[in-house]
């Protein structure tokens, strides 16, 4: 079967396809543009209008790339959510549109559970994870458990990424500030104290931001100060991993969502796995961001399980939480 999945829930619209050889997942094409605003944070219709702009030409050169035709696609999958509204609106009305002019089915995907299934997909011994999933907007931490992908933690406010973008955008660093920040961090010396906001098992970031903004301020050393938020903040999203992994006796961590491209964080999540003596899983880069392969993916699973959605059920919703999917494609 082969599955073409669009995504664009926020800054990126992609396009992917994808096919099952032998229940593996086999990535064929993989393309998507990044709307970067030049000045403040996501403007939701200036990222919707990026994307329709573009996702024309993403299907026709995902399709080439994978050097397949359309008449050999299968089924074409997009995320329904959780997302921003016009950017989901546009991919859905691109995906309804292909779907109908092809005479093929339609499948939407929650899209942090998409993260999840790429990782189960393409690497053979990852079967069943805990998913430490840090993206723009969100941070989650995602286990099955009975059923569903439960979220056993979850930021309380802004999502780790956008306080990273945050607080670069308060420096004067440009969209995204994650990976300037793991630079500058590299050259901190001096731990400064920040708020560790765990609240059961979920986190808050607002304070340890406000915090940072504050040493700022006060002229103390940028590279300090980005230090001290990674070793913070990283170290709450390993402890609240930690904790699902021994509460649901689960040995396998994975990784998802553009933040955990950095460095330190993965470090900090493989020694937890070691000492647990745990697998660690991350995907490549390029399925681990938001991208349409993914989406392509989990629809290739649902569809295969016998889930069908016609064209008035695919509505997309902005709140899609990931533990409102019922999960038929897993025991
Ligand atoms: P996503 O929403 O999953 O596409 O991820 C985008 C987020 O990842 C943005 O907030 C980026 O600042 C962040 N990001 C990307 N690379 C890094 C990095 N090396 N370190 C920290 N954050 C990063
Ligand atoms: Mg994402």
């Amino acid at each position: 079967m082969i599955s073409l999945g669009i995504e664009g829930t926020a800054h990126t619209v992609g396009v992917g396809v994808v096919q099952d050889i032998k229940n593996r997942c086999k990535v064929l094409s993989n393309v998507y543009k990044i709307y970067k605003p030049k000045k403040g944070g996501i403007h939701p219709r200036e990222a919707a209008n990026h994307h329709s702009q573009y996702i024309a030409d993403l299907i026709v050169e995902s399709v080439k790339k994978a050097n397949i035709d359309f008449s050999s696609i299968d089924i074409i999958s997009f995320s329904r959510g959780p997302g921003l509204g016009p950017c989901l609106r546009t991919t859905a009305t691109a995906a309804r549109a292909l779907a109908l002019s092809l005479d093929k089915p339609l499948i939407g995907v929650n899209h942090c559970v998409a993260h999840l299934e790429i990782g189960r997909g393409i690497i053979d011994s990852c079967k069943d994870p805990v998913l430490l999933y840090v993206s723009g907007a969100n941070t989650q931490v995602i286990a099955f458990s009975e059923g569903k992908y439960r979220v056993f933690g979850e930021t309380l406010d802004i999502g780790m990424g956008n306080c990273l973008d945050k607080f670069g955008r308060y420096i004067g660093l440009n969209f995204p500030a994650g990976p300037q920040i793991e630079k500058l961090a590299k050259n901190g010396q001096n731990y400064l104290k920040l708020p560790y906001s765990i609240k059961g098992m979920d986190i808050s970031f607002s304070g340890l931001l406000t915090a940072a903004e504050q040493y700022v301020k006060n002229g103390e050393d940028i590279r300090d100060i980005c230090y001290s938020i990674q070793e913070t903040a990283f170290a709450a999203l390993t402890e609240v991993t930690e904790r699902a992994m021994a509460h649901t006796e689960k040995n396998e961590v994975l990784l998802g969502g553009g933040v955990v491209c950095n460095g330190r964080l993965r470090e900090m999540v493989k020694t937890m796995a070691a000492e647990r003596n745990s697998y660690f899983f991350a995907p490549p880069k390029d399925l681990s961001v938001d991208n349409g392969a993914m989406i392509a993916w989990l629809g290739l699973l649902m569809y295969r399980s016998g889930i069908r959605m016609n064209i008035e059920q695919s509505t997309i919703d902005q709140r899609f939480r990931t533990d409102m999917v019922d999960v038929s494609w897993r025991e």
